[in-house]
């Protein structure tokens, strides 16, 4: 790609409602690159590993109005440099996961955002909840006071139709207005965080609030 960063940032968030928040997925990227979007207007980057985001975020600390969201499957060991790091956790895909980070929360005095990852299809390359258990752990979500519950997180399983892939984010949606419905005290269901390079705008179309963008921002890390 010959264009840079910068003119595919004003392209893509032309592109986005104004209402959805633009992730710049940050991981593999340098903290050169990254100041780049920083000097772009992005103010919200993720990452999906705890050590490789902790070198890039001590060389941006000049940049204090940054927000970090962690994206990446999270093991019960760097939980608590997750919740030091990561103001927002899209990925808490487990009900011990989540218990975790809520007793760490609270003896840290903190209130991480998260999303929950759920598998709105059976997808065995993925962690998270499938619909049946999540819909089975809210009791026990509700209690976990210290983590702010804001969402849904999903990733279509690979090799889907545009069709198909849609319908995931459509049900997504529904599952997160389910959710809302049942009126709990301590899950709030007001973000869907849902969309990749690949499929951001059929995300969009199903109520996304918040885009993960990597490659079409960055270009191809690979
Ligand atoms: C890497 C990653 C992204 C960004 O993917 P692109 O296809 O590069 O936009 C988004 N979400 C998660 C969870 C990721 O791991």
């Amino acid at each position: 790609m010959n264009s840079s960063i910068s003119e595919r940032i004003v392209t893509i968030r032309s592109s986005l409602p104004t209402s959805v928040k633009l992730i710049a997925v940050s991981k593999q990227v340098s903290a050169e690159a990254i100041r780049s979007a920083y000097n772009a207007g992005i103010r919200d980057f993720g990452e999906s590993r705890i050590q490789e985001a902790a070198s890039k975020q001590a060389e941006l600390q000049d940049l204090p109005d940054i927000t970090w969201h962690f994206i990446g499957h999270l093991q019960g060991n760097k939980a608590k440099k997750a919740i030091e790091q990561f103001p927002w956790i899209h990925s808490v895909d487990n009900l011990k996961l989540a218990q975790r980070l809520d007793q760490l929360a609270q003896q840290l005095g903190v209130s991480p955002q998260v999303c929950l990852q759920v598998k709105i299809l059976p997808d065995p390359s993925k962690s998270g909840w499938s619909v049946p258990e999540l819909l089975a752990d809210l009791p026990t979500l509700n209690q976990y006071k210290s983590l702010q519950i804001q969402g849904l997180m999903t990733i279509p399983p690979s090799g889907l139709k545009d069709s198909e892939i849609l319908s995931v984010f459509n049900r997504n949606r529904e599952l997160a207005k389910e959710i809302q419905e049942q009126n709990w005290s301590h899950i709030k269901m007001q973000h869907l965080s849902m969309g990749m390079s690949g499929d951001y705008k059929l995300a969009v179309q199903a109520g996304a609030t918040m885009v993960r963008l990597g490659t079409i921002l960055f270009g191809d890390r690979y």
